[in-house]
């Protein structure tokens, strides 16, 4: 029933100079949104853009609910330039909403049309309350508000505002590096990053024959779940294998450290891969004192191994709002199914959760550092999930 879709973007317009770029970009990414879902003309005015739809616009909606930089999106009829049509139109546009209360605006770009705005408003809600007699007008704080904008055109009208994604659109800020786990935080962190336009790769370790095929293909479904939400609809994953360093930490004399050493070995690969590939930052999963490797202790030394920035979106999180995060974005499923991840293989039975720098310096005396992270380099997979 509703022939256009109406998109708001909100912060774009925010950006000065910068707008034009953010504008187009975000049109490319609508575009690509709705590839192989028939549309008709998506065009842009006064800060807004509009898509023609061919009598499926919830299925294009749900697509833009994908796109970042959209802040709601409004499925708009439209009604010739005519009272009565126009008042069909308001009927069935409030028609199977939930609503006590209502008003009407309208707005008039259009002055020939012989009524004014405050005429149309009164036509209308008189209208309105005869035949929903449920209905009360609230001029305040309305349950429900009639738009009516009146165009060279014909009438536009609308009423429900779908909330969308926000952020800024995907490929707007540089590429990041995520850490990919198979757990449920890692997914969000990307999420996130992506949020404010990042173009997130993923590395993650695995640890055949200790972890099995099955671990690794989870990761893949979870980098192909991340994809509709990136730059281009495409998410690049690295696959980089950790069994020798899972196997040179086995013999190592610090039991208790060996989470926190195997998380230097992913943050040294990580910011050695970050910068051949031109990655600005690394991202991780970490939620402040989740785990004994998530202290601030821990965090300290773990970073101490790169200059690279770390991004860690879920710093602030607690777990229940990681979860609904991921239920949100549609990873927490695949997330939860019970494939063993590299550190919970060798899950030591007193991890510390205070180690010091004196203490891995020490440590690692004991291990070829540099080779084991050459090693792992030099075997890198990579994969293109998504699109193309
Ligand atoms: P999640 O695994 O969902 O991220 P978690 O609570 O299990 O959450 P940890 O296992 O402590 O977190 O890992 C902390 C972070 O380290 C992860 O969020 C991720 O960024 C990184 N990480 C952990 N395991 C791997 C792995 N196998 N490959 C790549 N990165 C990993
Ligand atoms: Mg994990």
């Amino acid at each position: 029933m509703y022939p256009i879709i109406l998109v708001r973007y909100g912060e774009l317009s925010l950006k000065g100079r910068n707008r034009k770029f953010f504008e187009d970009l975000l049109l490319k990414n609508i575009r690509s949104s709705l590839d192989g879902i028939p549309h008709g003309r998506i065009g842009k005015t006064f800060g807004r853009v509009y898509i023609r739809t061919e009598s499926n616009w919830e299925q294009i909606s749900r697509r833009l609910q994908r796109v970042f930089g959209i802040v709601s999106v409004s499925p708009v009829l439209k009604k010739e330039l005519d009272l009565e049509q126009i008042k069909k139109g308001a009927i069935q546009v409030i028609q199977g909403q939930e609503a006590q209360t209502f008003k009407v605006e309208t707005r008039r770009p259009y002055k020939g049309f012989p009524l004014i705005s405050p005429e149309i408003n009164s036509a209308l809600g008189a209208h309105i309350l005869n035949a929903c007699p449920q209905l009360r007008v609230d001029v305040h704080k309305p349950d429900l508000v009639l738009n009516v904008e009146i165009r060279r055109e014909g009438a536009f009208l609308y009423s429900r505002v779908i909330p969308c994604l926000g952020g800024l659109p995907a490929g707007s800020s540089g590429k990041g590096l995520l850490l990919l786990s198979g757990g449920i935080d890692s997914p969000v962190a990307a999420f996130l990053s992506m949020k404010r336009g990042v173009n997130v790769e993923g590395l993650h370790f695995h640890s055949y024959p200790f972890t099995s095929e099955r671990s690794k293909e989870k990761v893949i479904e979870l980098a192909r779940q991340l994809s509709p939400y990136n730059t281009e609809g495409v998410f690049r994953l690295w696959i980089a294998s950790f069994t020798e360093i899972q196997r040179a930490l086995q013999q190592n004399r610090y039991p208790s450290l060996s989470i926190t050493l195997m998380r230097r070995f992913m943050m040294r690969i990580g910011a050695a891969l970050a910068a051949k590939e031109q990655s600005y930052a690394l991202i991780t999963g970490d939620s402040l004192g989740q785990v004994a490797s998530q202290t601030m202790e821990s965090i300290y030394v773990i970073n101490a191994v790169t200059t690279t920035p770390v991004y860690r979106p879920l710093i602030g999180l607690d777990k229940q709002e990681i979860i609904d995060l991921a239920v949100q974005i549609g990873t927490y499923e695949t997330s939860i199914l019970p494939y063993e991840d590299c550190c919970t293989v060798f899950i030591p039975k007193n991890p510390a959760t205070r180690p010091t720098l004196e203490q891995v310096f020490q440590a690692e005396r004991e291990l070829d550092v540099e080779g084991l992270v050459q090693e792992s380099l030099a075997g890198i997979e990579v994969f293109e999930l998504g699109k193309k």
